[in-house]
């Protein structure tokens, strides 16, 4: 047996589950939508409630010390992320605050690729990942076609049988006149590690790569300063780590190649989405994320292991993952997400009877670019909070619709 799984609960995980107000309101019902968005903590939830009693002012303007707390709390969030992500040289690297990864990705095609690139160019992006994480760089392109700059899109090429990125074909696939390489860190519905520091060593050190990191901040540790993470660009979901709706943040390198604008104070920025993002940050680190990430692997391990078992179901992508009982390292295994269909019941009908019985999952395309589109699933999310029995429960009734 993994050793994960037996590392499975313990009394920090009851505690930590403790903390989640909704589910301690609902317990008929089974969160497993984390990585469409997180639940909060109580301590996020104070943390809002305090500001917003004591000192809710805008920030970056005004001299009192409401706006003085409120610009104070905002600037304390970017330098937050900083710490979170292991930056080994924050004076260096600069933090936006977004709404999301799509408005982060989003900034970054508009704001900062655009002035890379020259007639001829070419950049590599993923056409099979998040449609968050396609359409920025399609627009970008488009925006310079307008301006008379002919810029390349490629796919960057993929194994068509794993979902994972084919490293090899990758390396032939950076030319000369290569620019800019955008990837996932964490797959949104295979739930496997893309493998960044295989697309570093395909792609050279002077390319920027934009890693989409919405399934990772929160769930992996993540230390910027290892050489495994060597890329330039971290764009992530606040609300998918614990923080409010509508929170995120860029983070930039700003070394190699010219910097992202510094972050500024262009109009009201979401002072309680910041100060949410710094209390879940503070909550996640007292945690420990290797805690968190050891425990959600140990359930996703059951899930796939007893899954891959059942014929009556087909478990998409990281086939590896589920050879029952295999000792596979940590970076080969899926990271909370699994996504299945039933091979006789619709997608959506097998989500109506999951939800039937509480479940609350995600069974619809799941925002894919590319032609898995067509085809539903249901996929099931993990965070700190899930427990082994909601996952034997959830198995269970799996296995009576065999
Ligand atoms: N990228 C990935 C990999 C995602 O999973 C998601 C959301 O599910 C996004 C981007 C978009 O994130 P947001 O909704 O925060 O913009």
């Amino acid at each position: 047996m993994p050793q994960e799984t037996q590392d499975a609960g313990g009394d920090w995980q009851a505690r930590a589950r403790a903390q989640f107000p909704i589910l301690a309101r609902h317990p008929e019902l089974t969160y497993l939508d984390s990585a469409a968005t997180s639940q909060k903590p109580q301590a996020v939830l104070d943390a809002v409630q305090d500001y917003l009693t004591t000192s809710n002012a805008n920030a970056g303007r005004g001299t009192y010390p409401w706006a003085n707390r409120t610009t104070e709390l905002v600037e304390r969030a970017r330098e937050r992320v900083k710490e979170f992500l292991g930056d080994p040289a924050p004076d260096r690297s600069s933090v936006h605050l977004t709404s999301g990864t799509s408005e982060g990705l989003r900034t970054i095609a508009r704001d900062w690729l655009p002035h890379q690139l020259a007639d001829g160019d070419e950049i590599l992006v993923p056409y099979e990942d998040h449609r968050a994480n396609l359409e920025p760089w399609l627009e970008a392109r488009q925006l310079l076609a307008e301006r008379g700059t002919r810029v390349q899109v490629r796919a960057l090429p993929r194994q068509s049988s794993s979902g994972e990125y084919d490293h090899r074909a990758l390396a032939d696939a950076v030319g000369p006149r290569t620019r800019f390489v955008a990837a996932t860190h964490v797959h949104h519905v295979y739930g496997g590690d893309m493998n960044v520091h295989r697309i570093r060593a395909a792609v050279g050190p002077e390319i920027p790569i934009c890693l989409d990191a919405a399934q990772s901040v929160g769930h992996l540790p993540i230390r910027l300063g290892d050489p495994a993470l060597d890329v330039d660009f971290v764009v992530f979901s606040g609300h998918k780590a614990l923080a409010l709706p509508g929170t995120g943040a860029v983070w930039a390198r700003n070394s190699r190649g010219p910097a992202l604008r510094p972050a500024g104070w262009a109009g009201t920025p979401n002072t309680v989405g910041a100060v949410s993002l710094l209390a879940a940050l503070d909550w996640l680190d007292a945690v420990g994320v290797d805690r968190v990430a050891a425990h959600v692997m140990s359930l996703t391990v059951l899930l796939t292991d007893r899954l891959g078992r059942l014929d009556s179901y087909e478990v998409l992508g990281c086939p590896a993952s589920l050879t029952a009982d295999s000792v596979l390292p940590a970076a080969q295994r899926r990271h909370g997400i699994v996504t299945f269909r039933h091979r006789e019941i619709p997608s959506d009908d097998l989500g109506f009877i999951l939800f039937s019985h509480g479940f609350m999952v995600r069974a619809d395309s799941l925002c894919q670019a590319g032609a898995h589109e067509q085809n539903g699933s249901v996929r099931v999310s993990l965070h700190v909070y899930n427990t082994r029995e909601e996952i034997d429960r959830l198995l269970a009734l799996l296995e009576s619709l065999e």
